[in-house]
């Protein structure tokens, strides 16, 4: 009695959120709870946008602040037991309500671990973000970025200069991996405490994931992609060798144009005069044009051209899950910044796109993979003669490197898949065992999937911890290669629905608007794609479209 009073007195004085008084019914929670998480929600969506395009540490001050205000409104145990006993009573039964109820579960249960850990693990991953961002390889003596060592593994034909770079770009792995696998094994006791074997399991329920169902598709996807991987590799290597004056056997990952393997080493400049005279902003807003999507107020709020301190990376956020969606790129007239904003535009699209009625909750993807599929479908247009011909500045003396940009496509897709398998086969076993040989694990799958020589000498190395995603983005990989396979998928239904494979029409616009964007999260995301393709998933299109005709790779690299 004491109690209700005392909060009664908290609650007039503004001091306590309406919903800490017990709801009577999920309705009247929701009608609480939803203000207070929408309007923090896009607190952190502005000052996050103000960082990431001014660079500011006020702004980094404020992102932290909110983020962690953020994620204690679901870290509440008395008010996870509640929805669980609404979900147990069956008393919400209409199909909105019921899936609000349920998404709530999860980003309630994920917050149910004990405070404390709670926090060691938010602490641990701000001081390992930090390590990660401040940390400077050494190269000849010289302290160097990131982007220098790229630059080497770009430019440099001197195969001891490129080891040498190469083994550079591994050092912060060594440097951060004791962060790693401390913070590995405090995920995994977190999602023990929720009753999962690990974190990885957990992750994956959370994003209704079926782990033996993921694993059957990627195995599928190494099998029957592995005779055309094999030959875009005998003709990478071809051309490693002559650029490198070294034989196949001394071929390393240190031959590849980034450190990882995981991007076309092929892909050349000289693609990038199909777009020298085109302005990308315009050839956007016509794609889209076209397909029916008026982008000119996203356009209006989004932040294009490079300039100091702005971040590196391209993306789009929806912020207030309204009308205000906003991208951000660091354009310039190459052939992947208009991949990138045809890219970043199909996010924006898809976000435009859900049914006013939605509740705020609902108005989201139902998963990264469905909005990365629209996103790529979108972004491989800048490789397909369907889209670069119909660019003002097209002319048909450009057919041969547009054939080139076409093959680029495909091996950029089979390199990028092979690389997905590494990461994600590699984070499961991670989980399952942090203190196995992890070092020998990451080359045995660096040799099974990308067939990638193993270098000397890296027994201590730690190379698996390089790669930014393990420690700071987990569970996360794989939804990339599902989101190729599922635009795959679609590309083929949209052949059926417009007759055609262009996806500049009213009629492919209208297909994605209703089967794809406008249900929001009103279905998990496998039911979204029988939706849209009226089957699952499967790797059958992404196959048929780049791992059959291989015979189609002479030319490149002479
Ligand atoms: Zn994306």
């Amino acid at each position: 009695m004491l109690k209700q009073m005392l909060l009664s007195i908290l609650l007039s004085l503004g001091l306590v959120p309406a919903y800490a008084k017990e709801p009577t019914s999920f309705e009247s929670f929701l009608n609480a709870f939803v203000p207070e998480v929408s309007s923090k929600s896009k607190q952190l969506n502005q000052a996050y946008w103000i960082l990431a395009t001014t660079g500011s540490a006020d702004a980094a001050d404020l992102v932290g602040t909110l983020s962690t205000e953020l994620s204690m409104l679901f870290n509440n145990p008395k008010t996870y037991k509640l929805l669980l006993k609404w979900e147990k009573q069956g008393s919400v039964t209409d199909p909105i309500l019921k899936r609000q109820l349920q998404l709530l579960i999860y980003s309630f249960k994920e917050k149910a671990i004990p405070e404390n850990l709670l926090k060691e693990i938010a602490q641990k991953e701000a001081a390992l973000s930090y390590a990660h961002g401040n940390f400077r390889a050494n190269l000849q003596g010289k302290t160097v970025s990131e982007n220098d060592i790229l630059e080497v593994l770009k430019k440099e034909t001197n195969p001891s200069v490129r080891k040498e770079a190469w083994e550079a770009s591994k050092e912060v792995g060594q440097f951060l991996a004791p962060q790693i696998l401390e913070l590995v094994k405090l995920r995994n006791k977190a999602a023990k405490s929720l009753g999962y074997e690990n974190y990885f399991q957990m992750q994956l329920d959370l994003q209704e994931v079926n782990e033996k169902a993921l694993f059957d598709l990627l195995d599928q996807v190494a099998s029957r992609s592995d005779e055309s991987y094999q030959n875009t590799l005998i003709t990478i290597e071809e051309v490693q060798c002559k650029q490198f004056s070294v034989p196949g056997e001394e071929l390393g990952p240190w031959a590849w144009s980034e450190p990882f393997g995981q991007e076309d080493p092929l892909d050349r400049a000289e693609l990038d005069s199909l777009v020298a005279h085109t302005d990308l902003v315009e050839a956007t807003r016509q794609f889209y044009q076209k397909m029916g999507f008026q982008i000119e107020p996203i356009l209006q709020k989004s932040d294009l051209w490079e300039k100091p301190g702005k971040n590196q990376h391209a993306f789009c956020i929806n912020v207030d899950r309204d009308t205000d969606i906003r991208t951000l790129e660091n354009l310039k007239p190459t052939l992947k910044w208009l991949e990138t904003i045809l890219h970043e535009f199909g996010h924006a699209i898809y976000e435009q796109g859900f049914d006013e009625k939605l509740p705020w909750l609902l108005k989201q993807p139902p998963h990264m993979i469905t909005t990365e599929a629209m996103a790529l479908m979108a972004g491989r247009r800048a490789y397909l003669i369907s889209s670069l011909s119909k660019l003002p500045s097209y002319t048909s003396s450009q057919d041969t490197l547009i054939k080139k940009a076409q093959e680029s496509l495909s091996r950029r897709q089979l390199i990028f898949s092979r690389w997905v398998l590494v990461m994600t086969y590699f984070e499961r076993e991670l989980y399952r065992n942090p203190d196995q040989d992890l070092n020998t694990l990451w080359w045995s799958l660096v040799s099974k999937y990308q067939k990638i020589r193993t270098p000397k000498n890296r027994d201590s190395k730690c190379d698996w911890a390089a790669k930014y995603h393990i420690g700071l983005a987990p569970v996360y990989y794989y939804s990339y290669l599902l989101g190729e396979l599922f635009a795959s998928c679609m590309e083929e239904s949209l052949q059926e629905v417009t007759g055609s494979n262009s996806l500049e029409t009213t009629e492919a616009g209208r297909f994605l608007r209703e089967k794809l964007f406008s249900p929001g999260n009103r279905m998990n995301w496998s039911q979204l794609i029988e939706h849209v393709i009226g089957k699952p998933l499967s790797s059958d299109a992404w196959i048929r479209e780049f791992a059959t005709k291989q015979s189609s790779l002479p030319e490149m690299g002479k």
